[in-house]
């Protein structure tokens, strides 16, 4: 076989459209927490993947999954059903209060799914307008046109007006602010139960369950974000099960296919048929292989093991974190739920998230930053106790260079 065509990091600048600045190193394969570059160097991963790779890199059962079902069939296209994708379904509805599921390729495209499918369900209402939507500050729902208009970071979606309109924007944790734009008119609310890219900040569960009675009152469908916060991430399968809130439509993907792009919308028997043969559709969703692989991850983590591991891993993962900031004093808060956890900077340090995670890469350590003040850890669901430790030994070294 001919030598594959030899890439260097500054190839990205000449090739790619530069919407990323990605380390100064490549990744160049993975096992458990740990990945090595082109120079074989190891980092310890925290970063996930973006609280994608809930299993780490290169774990069996993915592994096994993706290459049985890879000897079989790949794809087939929408005029046909398979096996991988029901059975899938059925594991998201038994295991949830969902009773159907549409399957998409990324979490902004299930986020598309659930927000056209409240207009849809405004529309057969019967209510003149009923097509409202409200959404918060500082929220991340992805990249589309629609998603990022319901995003609350301006940055995201200016650039791009004219804007889909209709969405009202208001601040999160604040039920008096989303009872002041709820009415007749709006068709859902949209949010996530912890806003992961605007800074890993937990919803309160007053609040959450001060929006399920809105939406019971004005009949609008409450629309839970779990792209981040799903599949095992906060210690439960799913975020909405710690608050006891029931959200109609519930959008995952992520660490749904543990690497594998897949996304999915689940709702209930009330909402589904308001999507009809043609009304929603997309190439890939519920394409074989990745069904396969997310059935696969989805069996996985859904065990009483893994679940009680990640609520383990997350009080180790805090006590190392508060013990590294009681000597070194550069976190104001440290937060979050199960393996998705903010440390926000001291007010000296704002600004240096971007910066630590850089120093961490040059110690060995992949960490991820959710705005400029807040370093986030995300790492695999079934990470070792002793990668912990050392990836918060190299923290520590790459801290240090913050002091300087
Ligand atoms: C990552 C993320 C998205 C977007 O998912 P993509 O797969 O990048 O489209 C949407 N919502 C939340 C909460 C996310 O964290």
């Amino acid at each position: 076989m001919e030598q594959p065509i030899s890439v260097t990091r500054s190839n990205f600048n000449d090739w790619m459209v530069p919407v990323f600045a990605p380390a100064n190193f490549i990744p160049v394969r993975g096992e458990g927490s740990r990945i090595w570059d082109q120079e074989n160097k190891e980092y310890i991963d925290f970063a996930g993947g973006i609280a994608v790779n809930a299993l780490g890199h290169a774990h069996p059962v993915a592994v096994n999954a993706l290459t049985e079902q890879a000897t079989k069939l790949w794809h087939v296209g929408n005029g046909y059903t398979n096996e991988p994708v029901l059975r899938l379904a059925k594991q998201l509805t038994e295991n949830t209060f969902a009773d159907k599921v549409f399957f998409c390729n990324s979490g902004a495209e299930a986020n598309e799914a659930a927000l056209k499918l409240a207009r849809k369900v405004g529309l057969d209402s019967g209510v003149a307008g009923k097509s409202g939507i409200v959404a918060f500050n500082n929220a991340f729902h992805g990249r589309t046109l629609f998603t990022v208009s319901a995003g609350g970071q301006p940055k995201y979606s200016q650039d791009f007006a004219p804007l889909p309109n209709g969405i009202n924007h208001v601040a999160f944790n604040d039920l008096d602010a989303a009872k002041a734009v709820i009415n007749e008119q709006t068709c859902a609310v949209i949010v996530e139960p912890i806003q992961g890219e605007g800074g890993v900040i937990l919803a309160d569960i007053e609040f959450l369950k001060g929006l399920r009675a809105l939406c019971d009152e004005f009949g609008a469908l409450l629309i839970f974000d779990e792209v981040q916060t799903g599949v095992g991430r906060t210690g439960a399968l799913y975020a909405y099960m710690n608050s006891g809130v029931i959200p109609d439509v519930l959008t995952t993907a992520k660490a749904l296919g543990g690497g594998f792009p897949v996304g999915a919308m689940l709702t209930i028997d009330k909402f589904a048929p308001h999507f009809s043969v043609g009304t929603h559709g997309t190439t890939y969703g519920g394409n074989p292989l990745a069904s396969a692989v997310a059935g696969a991850v989805f069996e996985f983590i859904n065990t009483p093991e893994v679940l009680e591991g990640v609520k383990h891993r997350h009080q180790y993962f805090l006590d190392a974190l508060n013990a590294l900031n009681a000597e070194h004093q550069i976190f104001e808060e440290i937060r979050g739920e199960g393996l998705l956890i903010g440390c926000e900077l001291k007010a000296e340090y704002a600004g240096k998230a971007k910066d630590i995670t850089t120093w961490a890469g040059e110690e060995g350590l992949l960490a991820l930053i959710a705005g400029p003040n807040v370093v986030r850890f995300t790492p695999s669901l079934i990470i070792p106790e002793q990668d912990i430790d050392e990836g918060i030994a190299r923290l520590k070294r790459a801290l240090a260079k913050l002091a300087k």
